[in-house]
């Protein structure tokens, strides 16, 4: 961390304290050209949302999609999400980012829809920021009314962190997307500040089982068992179980024993641009997958 860093450099004297300060500034200057490379990134076109199919376990079908962002920057390449997203929630940026993410995966939805190969659900993650700004709930009815789609082929995936931040208003907008029949799940599930009475309250559609829970599970019993658990309680609350990061067929039959109702992972496919995406969809059509 960076206080550690700060005590040790402290302690071998001056000249580690500058090299310290000067890798300081380095990375500050750093992160603010990152943050005004994204602040035009949408407008130059460096946006992409890339798509990852959803598995149901005993069908075989295919029942989902998540978008997740890309950014190929012009001279780094493409940068991870993880490495974007935090920034563009500390320096408000998310809601704009948030906004283009809802437009773009309604129009996409819309265009599978139009070609008869639209899954049931798209699922597009949203920030907590974007969630406590306010004005979500617009935001999703202006991407789904101009799109014309379904409400319910939209799903939000939200993180157990909504709660806290502005926890009335966030489980306000929540309430009120679900009564205008969007779908909401909740991602990473097992990782954050989980309680169970927010559950209940929220009344979600799916819970999505942490990948750091499903990439051990088969050699880590304590893992097997939250895995079993969070099953057994979705199921027990009537909602939907996906497992995500699932990368092999063992952990896929794993998951289709303890009644786990879909799987999402690098064993079905890698996120994909929206062509292979819809490639993907058409080839799929009927032929299933099993495990
Ligand atoms: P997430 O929503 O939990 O997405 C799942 C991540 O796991 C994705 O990483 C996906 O590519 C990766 N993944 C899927 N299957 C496997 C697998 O079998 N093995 C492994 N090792 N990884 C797998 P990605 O795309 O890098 O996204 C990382 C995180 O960034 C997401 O985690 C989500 O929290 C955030 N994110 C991505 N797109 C958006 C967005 O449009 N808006 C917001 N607010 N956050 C986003
Ligand atoms: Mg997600
Ligand atoms: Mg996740
Ligand atoms: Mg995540």
């Amino acid at each position: 961390s960076a206080d550690a860093a700060l005590h040790q450099a402290k302690a071998k004297g001056h000249g580690s304290l500058r090299f310290f300060s000067h890798e300081m500034g380095r990375r500050a200057r750093d992160r603010l050209a990152l943050e005004a490379d994204l602040r035009g990134a949408r407008a130059r076109g460096e946006l992409a949302l890339h798509y990852q199919p959803q598995v149901d376990l005993r069908s075989g079908a295919l029942v989902g999609l998540e978008a997740l962002i890309r950014w190929h920057h012009p001279a780094r390449g493409n940068v991870p999400p993880n490495d974007f997203i935090a920034l563009a929630e500390e320096c408000g940026l998310i809601v704009e980012l948030g906004d283009w993410v809802l437009q773009t995966a309604c129009r996409q939805i819309r265009y599978w829809s139009d070609a008869g190969l639209a899954p049931r659900h798209t699922a597009v993650n949203i920030s907590a920021v974007q969630l406590s700004r306010g004005g979500l709930p617009e935001a999703v009815k202006r991407a789904i009314g101009a799109t014309g789609i379904r409400p319910d082929q939209l799903e939000l995936e939200i993180t157990e962190s909504f709660v806290m931040l502005e926890r009335e208003l966030s489980f306000q907008s929540l309430a009120e997307l679900r009564a205008f029949g969007v779908r909401l799940s909740i991602d990473d599930f097992g990782t954050g500040y989980s309680s169970l009475s927010y559950l209940q309250q929220l009344k979600v559609h799916k819970l999505k089982i942490d990948m750091s829970f499903v990439r051990d599970m088969l050699k880590n019993a304590g893992n097997a068992a939250i895995v079993k658990a969070v099953i057994a309680l979705g199921h027990s609350m009537g909602l939907e179980v996906i497992a995500e990061g699932v990368e092999d067929v063992e952990q896929a039959r794993f998951l289709r024993g303890l009644d786990c109702d879909a799987v999402q992972g690098y064993m079905i496919s890698k996120p994909l641009p929206a062509p292979e995406a819809g490639a993907f969809l058409a080839g799929f059509g009927g032929a299933g997958f099993s495990v």
